[in-house]
């Protein structure tokens, strides 16, 4: 069955690991300080599901999920707050995430005020913060709707790194933004990661941000990974159809290459995720699958594939892991 860890706390190992996500039949994929590891998928893949039941906010639909090194089931109250405050998340619409009738210094400073700090030393660390993500500190005194998309994302980032947190769960956080101000919420994202030593979960549809901005990634499909790794073996040398379909529907940047390429076709949508699966669950949309005779089929009918490593840091769940060059030009 499925186990994912985030073993947030297991005292010497921390100083280095600061997360790890997922461990399927023996497979962890670590955070760590300084990296970025991206969960990417479709929309409707279960992203959000996989990133609740990883953050303890939703019971997982199969095996444990472990907090802190418990049983999130078995977690204290006191075990939560912790968790809390060393792993923030910045939502995908920032007009939807920010309280229109708080000033912006209140907002910013409610996570630090809600762990007990007081007015005059929450007055004092706002100004830092509008600093750190490219704002000035006279904009505490306003509202976000005076704001343009891209400040108020800025905004979100100031408000989660208030209690100085070890990980930040970015969900989509630019895909609500104009393509013109996305690089300079991802420059600003990227110089703080370094600056300060923060460690990303990056949930994301956009591929080629992916590429850019993570240095591993989980591909997700109805919530579970189907393909995982370093982020240029896996875009290189991608073996699950699922992944091979999103990679092939980025567009090249050369139109020679672009028409020399094969696309993998997905047919229809992901199915509802409350669907009971026997076999790979991706079956009903596989390009793999449409092509394998009676005999070869069954074992996707039957079986549901677990994840097999294919090089030194990447594994896919597939009865038929096929290497495809699928964007080599
Ligand atoms: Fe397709 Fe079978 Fe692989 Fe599933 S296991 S992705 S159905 S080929
Ligand atoms: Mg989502």
């Amino acid at each position: 069955g499925l186990v994912k860890t985030f073993p947030l706390m297991k005292g010497a190992a921390f100083k280095r690991r600061v997360g790890s996500v997922h461990a399927v039949d023996g497979v962890d994929l670590d955070i760590r300080r300084g990296e970025t590891l991206a969960l990417v998928g479709e929309s409707g893949s279960g992203k959000s599901t996989a990133l609740f039941e990883i953050m303890g906010m939703a019971a997982p639909e199969g095996g444990t999920v472990e907090l802190l090194g418990t049983s999130v089931a078995a977690l204290t109250k006191r075990q939560v707050k912790q968790v809390r405050g060393r792993v923030q998340i910045v939502f995908q619409d920032p007009m939807a995430s920010l309280d229109p009738r708080m000033t912006v210094g209140d907002i910013i400073g409610e996570p630090l005020r809600a762990q007990g700090a007081d007015r005059a030393a929450t007055a004092r660390r706002v100004p830092e913060l509008l600093r750190q993500v490219g704002l000035e500190a006279a904009h505490a005194e306003r509202f976000p709707h005076e704001f343009s998309g891209g400040q108020r994302q800025r905004i979100g980032i100031a408000r989660a790194l208030s209690v100085e947190p070890d990980l930040l769960v970015l969900d989509e956080p630019v895909s609500a933004l104009d393509v013109s101000v996305q690089a300079g919420v991802l420059n600003l994202l990227q110089g703080l990661k370094a600056r300060l030593g923060l460690a990303y979960l990056f949930v994301s549809h956009d591929l080629s941000v992916v590429r850019n901005i993570a240095d591993r990634v989980s591909v997700v499909y109805l919530g579970r990974t189907v393909e995982a790794g370093e982020v240029a073996e896996v875009f290189e040398r991608p073996r699950h159809p699922y992944t091979q379909a999103l990679l092939s529907a980025v567009p090249l940047p050369d139109p020679a290459a672009e028409r020399r390429r094969t696309p993998v076709l997905l047919t229809g949508d992901p199915p509802s995720p409350t669907v009971r699966h026997t076999g790979c669950r991706f079956r009903g949309r596989c390009p793999v699958y449409a092509v394998l005779d009676g005999g070869e089929r069954q074992v996707c009918e039957t079986e549901a594939p677990a994840l097999r490593p294919h090089a030194e840091d990447h594994v896919a769940a597939c009865h038929f892991p096929r290497a495809r060059d699928v964007i080599a030009g």
